[in-house]
């Protein structure tokens, strides 16, 4: 196996304790660093093995057992990110000390130890560093056996300039000034035993929140100076969620203190560095009174995801990156779980559908891959964090919650937890707990979920009292292959007889299953609750009775399923896209805003497919759709009325806009703007993400001078993207090279850069530009960008369809491989081509 495994480290010697003394320095973006690790040596060795990646090592000795100091050659093998440590005679079994000198840069890929920048009060730009190291970077700040299972305390000593704040994962023992330097020494207290990859050092100017207990723990929020007033929001869903899991858990939560902190450069939304949780700020610091619902429910989110992997991810571990699932599935669906019991008219719950329906999307393709797959180089540890491993995982855990029964999915968990604390844990570890728990198959029924890509398409009909289920695997491109894959299904049965409505769970395991009722069956509704991950195929008399009356038989998840399913069909080829203009006619009197966000998204993917002539047939047909149900709403807040309602009045008025081309709208739109600007009308928060939209749809140049001021002197983060993500938005082919030159000049953060281009990519006026654009300038976003997000960026790339630009995109790719993400590529590229098929089919449709 050693080829194999060749990126992993020889466990001859494992870490048990590390004492790191860092000194970074903000002018030169450099440190310097020290550390003895503790390691316990298990058979005899003459070499060391570890982890370093862009380190230079000074010295390395070793303390053997009687205090004798024995020096060591260091050599370092780049390709592998290693250090090997030799020494002249073989190492005694036991417990040593190691110490190593090294020292490093503080980089500007926002991995590893690395820079970031603000502005002062006074309009200067001021350093700070930071760290982020998940999945496998914390080697480019300290040499350190950096895979998860090799746990160890770590207890961290920082040097930083006396004004500096520092914070690490534990609390501060002392501060101590070293006179004559200018500078101070942080010595932090001993953390709880956990993987490297959780481990951080920030260092900068900071400003925090008041600590407010949460049963023993203090929690703040830091930001830089002059953002503190942003914090309040994050404080109290931080609060609420602490202690949510506390109860959920039944383990306390396992730090010393938990700071929440805002970093104004970061690659991800946040990571869950034990104690020490660091954001990007749109994720953390909020305008509570003036930002919209969604984005009050995103800071919501991250911040309970982030608390909720404190017990999942950072107390139980996964064994190795193929187990991430564990981690990022669970904290999604724990996420849910807090955000919903903190503000349940949010309906948590009923939203998700639109991330499940993210991964359905990806999973329908070919490329999938399972939930959990074999990962061996740094590489592909990276390419896990995506779509299937937090949307798809945290769909399947939900629906087997929803199957055991939500207090014995619960008692399982903690039983998990109990068993694995402090330590690593494997998918199967999880199987056996909630097994013992609950005496359930859990195992055969989750591993065809886990380990198997994609999803089953379940077909329905009745004859006469029997339903007849049957399970097929769901594809875009149906190409014949995969048609012998099972799941092990929980359905969920709602069936309307002659004698009344039946409810019904079952586990459907083959390929055909025939449900007996008592009378003769009148309706059904399969994956009622709308918690199965797979869609439903109801036969022609079915559908029909369904249909008759939408908003009385169906609840507003299980429309949702029914519109997004048909979506599916639709790009699928089973269902006409006639067909599919019809069905979403009948939600004339929908009230629902994530019913609304599946039609309207598929307006939109519709919009980048479809020809000049039949857009215009397809925007008279949504503005009599759309139409109506904004008269029927307003355009102001009605007394009394729900969030929900004002977020869904703003989702319509965006549309209708934009996508269904109204004019009224817009001028409206426009007349609303330039009120708001002047500060002479009130207009709702929920409603000024759309007058953006349609200010940047149908906007010339003074419009686009103003968005571009107002994204440089924004007094929030939202808006600060707000308007920085709208200049992509623009037509005009002068505005949509402004826009491109932005993405690498220098004025937006590289953070957001790459989501800047995939906007542009996904603008059907501004794609042809947008893609020679960003072939020429390759190298160069490459160089910029965050290595996390040029997948990312690239799904802009499903944007381009038509056959000769698919021609050139994958012959682009094919030269040029995105080695952190060739999966993802993948399923860029079979989005496209699906598409591209769909182009082709409906040449015909949708002429006036
Ligand atoms: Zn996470």
């Amino acid at each position: 196996m050693a080829a194999q495994l060749s990126h992993r480290l020889p466990t001859t010697v494992t870490p048990e304790r590390y004492a790191i003394r860092l000194t970074p320095d903000l002018t030169t973006w450099t440190f310097t660093g020290e550390e003895q690790v503790t390691i316990h040596i298990h058979q005899p060795v003459g070499m060391i093995v570890a982890n370093a990646a862009e380190l230079a090592i000074d010295s390395v000795s070793i303390k053997d057992a009687k205090g004798k100091l024995l020096s060591g050659n260091i050599a370092l093998d780049h390709d592998h990110e290693r250090a090997c440590f030799s020494f002249p005679a073989d190492l005694p079994v036991g417990r040593s000390e190691l110490s190593i000198k090294f020292s490093g840069i503080l980089n500007d890929k926002l991995h590893g130890f690395y820079r970031s920048t603000y502005k002062g009060a006074d309009g200067k730009e001021q350093p700070l560093a930071s760290t982020q190291f998940e999945s496998t970077d914390a080697r480019r700040a300290f040499p350190c056996w950096d895979e998860p299972a090799f746990k160890a305390v770590y207890q961290v000593t920082l040097v930083v300039d006396e004004k500096l704040t520092a914070i690490s994962n534990a609390g501060v023992i002392r501060e101590t000034p070293l006179p004559g330097t200018g500078k101070k020494e942080v010595v932090f207290a001993d953390s709880m035993k956990m993987s490297t990859y959780l481990v951080a050092f920030i260092v900068g100017e900071f400003e925090a929140t008041e600590p407010v207990m949460v049963g023993n723990t203090p929690l703040r929020v830091w930001a830089v100076p002059g953002k503190k007033r942003l914090a309040n929001f994050a404080v109290d869903i931080g609060k609420a969620s602490l202690e949510h899991f506390g109860a959920y858990y039944a383990i306390p939560y396992p730090g010393d203190k938990l700071d929440l902190i805002a970093i104004p450069d970061f690659a991800s939304g946040a990571m869950e560095n034990l104690g020490a949780i660091t954001f990007r700020e749109t994720a953390l610091l909020v305008d509570a009174a003036n930002a919209t619902r969604a984005e009050l429910e995103r800071v919501a989110d991250v911040v309970s995801h982030e608390n909720a992997h404190m017990w999942f991810g950072d107390l139980v571990t996964m064994r190795w990156w193929n187990g991430l699932w564990l981690n990022e599935a669970f904290a999604t669906f724990m996420e849910m779980l807090a955000v919903d019991a903190w503000k349940p008219e949010w309906r948590r719950w009923d939203s998700f559908t639109v991330s499940r329906a993210a991964a359905m999307q990806v999973d329908g393709l070919k490329s999938t891959r399972p939930i959990e797959f074999p990962v061996e180089k740094p590489e592909e540890a990276a390419g896990m964090f995506d779509v299937l491993t937090y949307e798809k995982g945290a769909s399947v855990l939900r629906m087997l919650e929803q199957y055991l029964g939500a207090d014995a999915f619960r008692d399982g968990i903690r039983l998990y937890l109990q068993r694995h604390q402090y330590d690593n844990a494997e998918t199967t570890d999880l199987w056996d707990a909630l097994e013992d728990s609950t005496k359930q198959p859990v195992r055969a029924l989750m591993d065809t979920w886990i380990f198997q890509p994609g999803y089953p398409l379940i077909s329905v009909m009745k004859e006469g009292k029997t339903l007849v289920l049957s399970q097929q695997i769901f594809r875009y491109i149906q190409d014949g292959t995969d048609l012998a894959r099972r799941w092990h299904v929980p359905i969920f049965l709602r069936v309307g007889t002659r004698g009344g409505t039946v409810t019904k769970t079952l586990l459907m395991t083959g390929a055909e299953q025939r449900v007996e009722f008592s009378d003769d069956i009148e309706s059904a509704v399969v994956n009622a609750g709308g918690h199965g991950f797979y869609r439903v195929r109801y036969s022609a008399e079915l559908a029909t009775a369904l249909k008759g009356g939408l908003a009385k038989t169906l609840s507003a998840v299980e429309r949702f399923g029914l519109m997004n399913d048909a979506w599916a069909t639709t790009l699928a080829g089973p269902t006409s896209l006639t067909d599919y203009l019809d069905l979403i006619e009948l939600l004339r009197d929908e009230d629902d805003v994530n019913v609304w966000t599946t039609v309207i998204g598929s307006s939109h993917h519709l919009a980048r497919i479809l020809d000049d002539g039949q857009c215009a047939e397809l925007e008279k047909r949504l503005r009599a759709l759309i139409a109506p149900a904004v008269a029927r709403l307003g355009w102001t807040v009605k007394a009394g009325e729900s969030e929900l309602a004002s977020q869904l009045r703003g989702d319509l008025i965006g549309a209708l806009g934009t996508v269904a081309n109204d004019e009224p709208t817009q001028t409206r739109a426009q007349e609303l703007f330039a009120a708001h600007q002047k500060g002479t009308d009130d207009v709702d928060r929920n409603l000024i993400p759309a007058l953006v939209a349609i200010v940047a749809h149908t906007g010339g140049s003074d419009d686009y001078e103003m968005f571009s001021r107002r994204f440089k002197t924004a007094q929030t983060p939202q808006e600060e993207t707000r308007y920085l993500f709208a200049l992509g938005n623009f037509r005009d082919p002068q505005l949509i090279d402004h826009t491109l030159d932005l993405t690498i000049n220098g004025e937006v953060r590289t953070q957001n850069s790459p989501y800047l281009m995939r906007g542009i990519l996904l603008n059907r006026h501004a794609r042809d530009k947008a893609w020679v654009f960003m072939k020429s300038h390759w190298d160069e976003m490459l160089r910029q960008y965050p290595d996390n997000s040029i997948p990312r960026m690239c799904e802009g790339i499903i944007g381009l369809v038509t056959k000769e630009l698919e021609a050139d995109v994958n012959s682009f790719f094919a030269k040029h491989p995105v080695k952190q993400g060739s999966k993802q590529m993948e399923q860029h590229l079979e989005r496209l081509h699906v598409a591209v098929a769909c182009k082709q089919r409906w040449q015909s449709s949708l002429r006036g």
